[in-house]
């Protein structure tokens, strides 16, 4: 076990540490955050999450199936994920949600493993993490994840990598859930966000990275990794108009209270 000891905070609350060429060197660079939530998208990969949280102190799991991997779901798949999920260091049911621009797996589909996320999640005491995607200038995709949620009510949930859909914010946060922001909100096209982060309530908020996916501002161009949070977290405070360490304080708080670590 690596035992870290921040002296900061800073969480990262979603990270693919499996797809990082050099996970354990990134995590060396993240010492000093709080906490890593490092999420699954099939049982290989929330297998490998678990073995980061497993060697890391400040590295937390979800273990899930991804949307774009719904059509893979059978019972096998379901009894591992649920043998992964009873250990201590999992926090997370997911990475689960609806993703209509990939068109990879049937809304039915989708849907299936949803519920049984739904029912992880339950049995566990375990947060859902949502993927949210539909195709260019379509909605679908947030209208079916919001209308699942009023239909679910999930007790503890995030709506990960906000993408400015502010009538899932709205009512995400009105069944009380998060909203956590990614890189792209210190894009310099994506203001309406920024605008989005200016007006959430404070106590609902998260920061990630998504990496090795949307890397912020300066870092754009290469792999995202939890140590880069910062950037996110640095813009978002700006958006808000509050100093960077009461942002740090704030958001760290909310994933500790949501995750319970
Ligand atoms: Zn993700």
């Amino acid at each position: 076990m690596q035992v870290c000891y921040p002296t900061f905070g800073m969480t990262d609350t979603h990270a693919h540490l499996d797809r990082l060429e050099a996970p354990d060197e990134a995590l060396e660079r993240a010492r000093d955050l709080r906490a890593v939530l490092t999420l699954g998208t099939d049982a290989a990969s929330s297998a490998a999450a678990l073995g980061f949280a497993e060697s890391w102190s400040n590295v937390y799991a979800g273990v899930g199936l991804h949307p774009t991997e719904a059509g893979t779901f059978s019972e096998e798949v379901a009894d591992r994920l649920r043998a992964l999920a009873a250990h201590p260091r999992v926090r997370a049911s997911g990475e689960t949600g609806i993703d209509y621009y990939w068109d990879a797996a049937t809304p039915a589909d989708q849907l299936r493993v949803l519920a049984f996320q739904l029912e992880l999640a339950l049995e566990r005491d375990l947060v859902m993490v949502f993927h949210v995607r539909s195709k260019e200038g379509s909605d679908a995709a947030e209208r079916d994840l919001e209308a699942w949620l009023r239909e679910h009510e999930p007790p503890r949930f995030v709506l990960h990598a906000f993408g400015g859909d502010l009538r899932l914010a709205e009512t995400g946060l009105e069944l009380g859930g998060y909203v956590s922001f990614a890189g792209n909100l210190t894009y310099k096209k994506n203001a309406h966000l920024r605008e989005a982060a200016a007006a959430l309530p404070a106590d609902r908020l998260l920061v990630e990275t998504d990496s090795p996916y949307l890397p912020p501002v300066p870092k754009r161009g290469r792999k995202n990794e939890p140590a880069f949070v910062r950037y996110t977290l640095e813009v978002l405070a700006e958006a808000r108009g509050v100093p960077f360490e009461e942002m740090e304080r704030v958001t760290d708080a909310n994933a500790a209270r949501l995750f319970r670590w």
